[in-house]
């Protein structure tokens, strides 16, 4: 088959063969477990995969690749769901999910927000992605790529850069290095839970103003007397605060009264 690549969704496929290996050989799939290939394209690291399970589950948006994977594969081999990976209902794949994929680059950061919320329902994940995403994934606080993508990850996952991969192992190759990347779910007792959406207003307005200190940046959602219980530096930098204190300011935020917040 010679498909052609479409743009629109990211498609840049895998054919070095030592690059598949590489990632067979990260994942190490075994017989039994629950696997999920995000974009399985023309099938290189399904095929890989299909070597070590019987079978695996795949969501693919685009209608030629998701025809051609139903006319190479059985439907005992592959679960195909011909569906957009940012907006599929992940609940219903049941539980210690192994997600995997070389991700499309163009819509890579809003995908790992997604798969974020259903950290409680994954074992671990792989992906392949641009490597200054994976940068900032892994990124450390006080440091240039460490933001948003940083906190909402490390919040869940552990996050663990692998290897680089050159854009010569893709066809066609895309105009920036890759990089792989392996997250694993904390254990649940040492998740903290707050409320996501409040947990994503905070780390939003801090980030949209990172070089502001706390005080100003955080105005309007926790008072500076706030940060002081807290111990947090009202001159400190959002950029300087771990995802750990992110979660402070969540639960302190959860347990005030908007009468206490004025104070
Ligand atoms: N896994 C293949 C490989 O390694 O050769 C293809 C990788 S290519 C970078 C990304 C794949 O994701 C393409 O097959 C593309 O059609 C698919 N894709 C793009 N956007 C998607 C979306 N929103 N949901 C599901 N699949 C998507």
């Amino acid at each position: 088959m010679r498909h052609i690549p479409r743009k629109r969704f990211g498609q840049h496929f895998l054919h070095d063969p030592v690059v598949l290996d590489r990632i067979i050989d990260a994942i190490r799939p075994r017989a039994g477990e629950q696997i999920i290939e995000i974009g399985p394209g023309e099938g290189a690291l399904t095929a890989r995969l299909l070597e070590h399970v019987p079978h695996l589950t795949a969501i693919e948006i685009d209608r030629d690749l998701a025809a051609y994977l139903r006319h190479t594969l059985t439907a005992a081999q592959l679960t195909l769901h011909e569906a957009d990976a940012l907006r599929f209902d992940y609940a219903s794949l049941g539980q210690d999910l192994r997600i995997v994929g070389n991700l499309p680059y163009n819509v890579s950061t809003p995908l790992l927000f997604v798969l974020a919320e259903v950290a409680s329902q994954v074992k671990d994940m792989h992906f392949m992605l641009q490597r200054e995403v994976v940068d900032r994934m892994a990124a450390a606080p006080d440091t240039e790529a460490y933001g948003r993508l940083s906190v909402a990850l490390q919040r869940r996952f552990r996050v663990e850069r692998l290897f680089r991969v050159a854009p010569g192992s893709f066809r066609p190759p895309p105009k920036v290095e890759s990089a792989i990347v392996r997250l694993i779910p904390r254990p649940h007792d040492q998740l903290v839970a707050v409320d996501d959406a409040l947990f994503q207003r905070i780390i939003t307005q801090a980030f949209s103003a990172r070089r502001k200190t706390l005080r100003n940046a955080l105005a309007g959602l926790i008072t500076e007397r706030g940060l002081e219980d807290l111990q947090l530096g009202a001159d400190r930098r959002p950029d300087t605060l771990s995802p750990e204190e992110y979660l402070r300011v969540a639960q302190y935020l959860q347990t005030q009264t908007p009468t206490d917040q004025k104070n």
